[in-house]
C-alpha cells in the first residue's frame, strides 16, 4: 500500500529558523504556492492519480482558491493545523482552537468534513500525546502524525511496526497511518519525502519502494519548486534537506507513479481490517 500525501503550506514555512515562525514574518516572503500547485496538479492529472493533501487553515483563508480547486478535482482535504506551529510548543487550549479555526476554514470552502490531521513536522511525541484526545473532539478521526524514530521536532522511538493501527489514549481511539521508516543499520531512513526523498536517484527509491507493504509519503509544494529563494541563516544540514535536489524531485516521483499503485487516505482506510488491526496503547 503506497499513500500519496502532500502538506500544503508556502515555501518558507520552516519549522527550524527564528524568521520563519509566525504570520507577521511570512509577509516579507514572495509568494510562491499558486505555481507550485500547478506544477503538482498538473502532474496528478496526467497520471489520473488522487492524492490527499493535508492544508493550512492560513492557506485556505489566504488562497482560497488553491483548496477549491484541489477538491473540486476530487482530491482529499484534510487538516496540517491553522498557523504551522509546532504541537508541543501549544498547550492544550492552544492547540485545540489552532486545530477548530483551521478545519472551519476548510470545510466552509469545500462544504465536506475534514477527517484527518497531520502535525506540523510530526511534532507529536510522549509529552504532548493528549493531542490525540484534542483530535477526536474535534471531529478527527484519523492521524498521520506518528514518527516512529528519534526527530528534532518530536518523534515516538518504540512504536514498533510501522503499518495502520489504532492508537488508544485514555480509552478512546483513532486511526493512525504513521511514516514508514527504513534503517541501514542502527541508522533510521526516511525515503518517502523530505531529503533523503531529493538526495536518492530514482533506482534507490525505487529499490526502498519495491521491499515495503507499506509507504506513507509527505510532499510539500516546495519540495519541487528549484526556483524558491534561499532563506538567510539556516544551518547547513538545514540547507540541505530544505534545498538538495528540488529539480529533479517531481521526474521521481512521477516515475514512482507510473511504476508502483497509489492510493488517497480515504481509499486506504477503506482497504484496511480494522477489527484486527493493531493497537497501541500511548
Ligand atoms: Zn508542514
Amino acid at each position: 500500500m503506497n499513500i500519496l500525501t502532500f502538506d500544503i503550506e508556502e515555501w518558507f514555512h520552516l519549522l527550524d529558523h527564528p524568521g520563519t515562525r509566525t504570520e507577521a514574518d511570512w509577509v516579507n516572503f514572495p509568494v510562491r504556492i499558486h505555481e507550485n500547485m500547478e506544477r503538482i496538479m498538473e502532474m496528478l492529472a496526467q497520471n489520473k492519480q488522487s492524492a490527499t493533501f493535508f492544508c493550512l487553515g492560513w492557506v485556505a483563508r489566504k488562497y482560497p482558491e488553491i483548496i477549491r480547486q484541489i477538491s473540486d478535482l476530487g482530491h482529499e482535504i484534510a487538516t496540517h493545523s491553522d498557523l504551522h506551529q509546532l504541537a508541543y510548543q501549544q498547550n492544550r487550549n492552544q492547540f485545540s482552537e489552532d486545530l477548530s479555526r483551521s478545519i472551519q476554514s476548510l470545510e466552509s470552502l469545500t462544504g465536506k468534513k475534514v477527517r484527518a490531521y497531520r502535525a506540523p513536522g510530526f511534532s507529536l511525541k510522549e509529552e504532548n500525546k493528549w493531542v490525540f484526545e484534542e483530535l477526536l473532539k474535534n471531529g478527527i478521526e484519523i492521524d498521520c502524525s506518528i514518527f516512529p524514530a528519534k526527530r528534532a521536532h518530536g518523534g515516538f522511538e518504540n512504536f514498533g511496526q510501522q503499518e495502520p493501527c489504532w492508537v488508544e489514549m485514555n480509552g478512546v481511539r483513532l486511526k493512525e497511518f504513521p511514516i514508514n521508516v527504513s534503517s541501514i543499520g542502527n541508522f533510521p531512513l526516511i525515503f518517502s519525502g523530505g531529503g533523503y526523498f531529493r538526495l536518492f536517484p530514482s533506482w534507490v527509491l525505487d529499490q526502498l519502494w519495491k521491499d515495503q507493504r507499506y509507504i506513507m509519503t509527505y510532499f510539500h509544494p516546495r519540495d519541487f519548486d528549484a526556483g524558491q529563494p534561499m532563506i538567510e541563516d539556516l544551518s547547513f544540514i538545514r540547507k540541505f534537506k530544505s534545498y538538495y535536489g528540488l529539480s529533479s524531485a517531481m521526474c521521481k516521483l512521477e516515475f514512482l507513479i507510473k511504476k508502483y499503485p497509489f492510493v488517497d487516505l480515504a481509499r486506504a482506510e477503506r482497504e484496511i481490517d480494522w477489527e484486527n488491526a493493531r493497537v497501541v496503547r500511548l
